[in-house]
C-alpha cells in the first residue's frame, strides 16, 4: 500500500467496510483481496466495455497473488439490470462453484456494481462481494452504501436488497479511460455532496474543477474521498433510508423527472437530470425565500462551467410542460402518500427535506424555460 491510497470506513458495525482509493489498486488488487479469501478462488463479473480495458490487469494480479479466477463479460449499459441478466449471472456463478465462503468481484460502473451485489445477496442465500468501481459515479456513490438491485418492466432499481460489499477499490487510474460525458455525470453527484452538508467542499471543487478534469490525481483522490466520506456519514447514521439518506437526493426528484420525460435516453443521463435538478432545488430554495438568490445562481455557474446542464432549455427538443413535469416528479418512488418530498437549502452546505412546498410556486419555477 503507497502512501498515496487513502482509506475511508463505512461504520456499519458487523457489515463495516473499507473503501481504498488511488492509483495502482486494480493492478494490485490480489494483495487487497487476498486476505478476505477462505480459498484461493474469485468469480469476476463486468461488461464488454471494461472487460476489455481493466480485466487483464485484474487478472495478471491475481495471477501474481496465486488466486484462480474466472471472468463473464455482460453486455455494457443499463439495461443489463434485469431479470434475465440476473438469472444468467446466477446460473454462471453456480455453474462455476461458487459457494457461501467465496467472493465475487464487480468490476465495472454502477450497472455491474447493481446487478453483482444482488446476484451476490440471493446466491445461496447471501456470498461475500467486492466492488472494483471503474465510473466516477460508482466510485463517489453507488459502491457505498449497499443498495444493490436490478431494474424491471415498472421501473428503475424496483428489485433488490441491501447487501454491503466487503471492500471497495476505487483505482483513479480506471478514471483516465471513462469518456468526459460520463466523468461530468459522475461530477454531478461530487457537487452534490458540498451542496447538501459541505460549503468548504463546494468551495475547493469550485478552486479545483480543472484540475479534476485534466485527471490530476491528487485532486481526484482528494473529491472521491471527501465524496465517500460525505455519504458514508449519511449511510451510517441511516442505513436504510428512514431519515436523514433522503438528503442524497437533492435534485433527484426533479432529476428524475426529466430522466423520465426523455425516455431515459441518451438525450439526458442520469447526473444531467441531477445536475439540472439541482439547479432548480436551489432556484427554488431561493424563491421561497429560505437561500439567496447569491447562492443559487453561484451553484448554477459552477455546474455549468463544469460542462453540465444546469437549466431546462439545456435539455434539446420537447418537454412536457409544469404540469406534466410535476406528475413525472409524483412518479418518483420517494413518494410517500402521494406527498412530494424535497429536499431544499438554506444555503450551499445546509440542504433539508421538507414535504411543504406550494404546488402553485412549483409550478411558476417549471414553467419558465429559463430556470
Ligand atoms: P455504467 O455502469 O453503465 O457505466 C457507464 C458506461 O461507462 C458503461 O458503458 C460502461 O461500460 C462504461 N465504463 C465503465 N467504466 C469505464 C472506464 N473506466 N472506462 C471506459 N468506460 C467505462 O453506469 P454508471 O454511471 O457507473 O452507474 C449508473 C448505475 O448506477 C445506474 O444503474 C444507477 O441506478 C446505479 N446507481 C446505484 C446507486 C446505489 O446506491 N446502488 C447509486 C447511484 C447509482
Ligand atoms: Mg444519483
Amino acid at each position: 500500500m503507497t502512501d498515496t491510497i487513502k482509506k475511508v470506513n463505512v461504520a456499519l458495525g458487523d457489515r463495516a467496510y473499507d473503501i481504498f482509493v488511488g492509483p495502482g489498486l486494480i493492478a494490485n488488487a490480489g494483495a487487497y483481496l487476498k486476505p478476505l479469501l477462505r480459498r484461493n478462488r474469485v468469480a469476476i463479473v463486468t461488461d464488454e466495455t471494461v472487460g476489455k480495458l481493466h480485466l487483464p490487469a485484474l487478472e495478471k494480479s491475481l495471477d501474481a497473488n496465486g488466486i484462480r479466477h474466472s471472468a463473464i463479460k455482460l453486455p455494457a449499459g443499463e439495461s443489463t439490470k434485469s431479470f434475465a441478466q440476473l438469472e444468467k449471472l446466477t446460473d454462471w456463478l453456480l455453474g462455476e462453484g461458487i459457494e457461501r465462503g467465496d467472493l465475487v468481484i464487480a468490476l465495472g460502473g454502477g450497472v455491474i456494481g447493481d446487478l453483482t451485489g444482488f446476484a451476490a445477496s440471493i446466491l445461496r442465500r447471501g456470498v461475500d462481494f467486492a466492488q472494483i468501481p471503474t465510473t466516477l459515479l460508482s466510485q463517489v456513490d453507488s459502491s457505498v452504501g449497499g443498495k444493490t438491485g436490478i431494474n424491471t418492466r415498472q421501473g428503475k432499481n424496483l428489485a433488490g436488497a441491501f447487501h454491503q460489499p466487503r471492500l471497495v477499490l476505487a483505482d483513479t487510474d480506471a478514471l483516465a479511460t471513462l469518456p468526459m460525458r460520463e466523468f461530468l455525470a459522475g461530477y454531478a453527484e461530487v457537487v452534490k455532496y458540498g451542496l447538501i452538508g459541505d460549503r468548504d467542499f463546494f468551495e475547493w471543487l469550485e478552486v479545483n474543477l480543472d484540475r479534476l478534469k485534466e485527471g490530476d490525481v491528487e485532486a481526484r483522490i482528494h473529491a472521491i474521498v471527501k465524496s465517500c466520506e460525505a455519504k458514508a456519514a449519511i449511510v451510517a447514521a441511516d442505513e436504510r433510508e428512514g431519515g436523514v439518506r433522503a438528503l442524497l437526493n437533492l435534485g433527484h426528484t426533479f432529476g428524475h423527472a426529466l430522466e423520465a420525460a426523455t425516455g431515459f435516453s441518451n438525450r439526458l443521463v442520469h447526473g444531467e437530470g441531477v445536475s439540472i435538478g439541482m439547479a432548480l432545488a436551489f432556484e427554488l430554495s431561493a424563491r421561497l425565500g429560505f437561500c439567496t438568490g447569491q447562492d443559487a445562481a453561484r451553484v448554477r455557474q459552477h455546474l455549468a462551467r463544469a460542462g453540465l446542464p444546469s437549466r431546462l432549455s439545456d435539455i434539446e427538443g420537447p418537454l412536457p410542460d409544469a404540469d406534466g413535469l410535476i406528475a413525472l416528479m409524483g412518479q418518483d418512488k420517494k413518494v410517500v402518500d402521494g406527498t412530494l418530498t424535497f429536499i431544499l437549502a438554506r444555503g450551499i452546505g445546509d440542504a433539508f427535506i421538507t414535504r411543504d412546498v406550494d404546488p402553485g410556486r412549483l409550478r411558476a419555477l417549471l414553467r419558465e424555460r429559463e430556470p
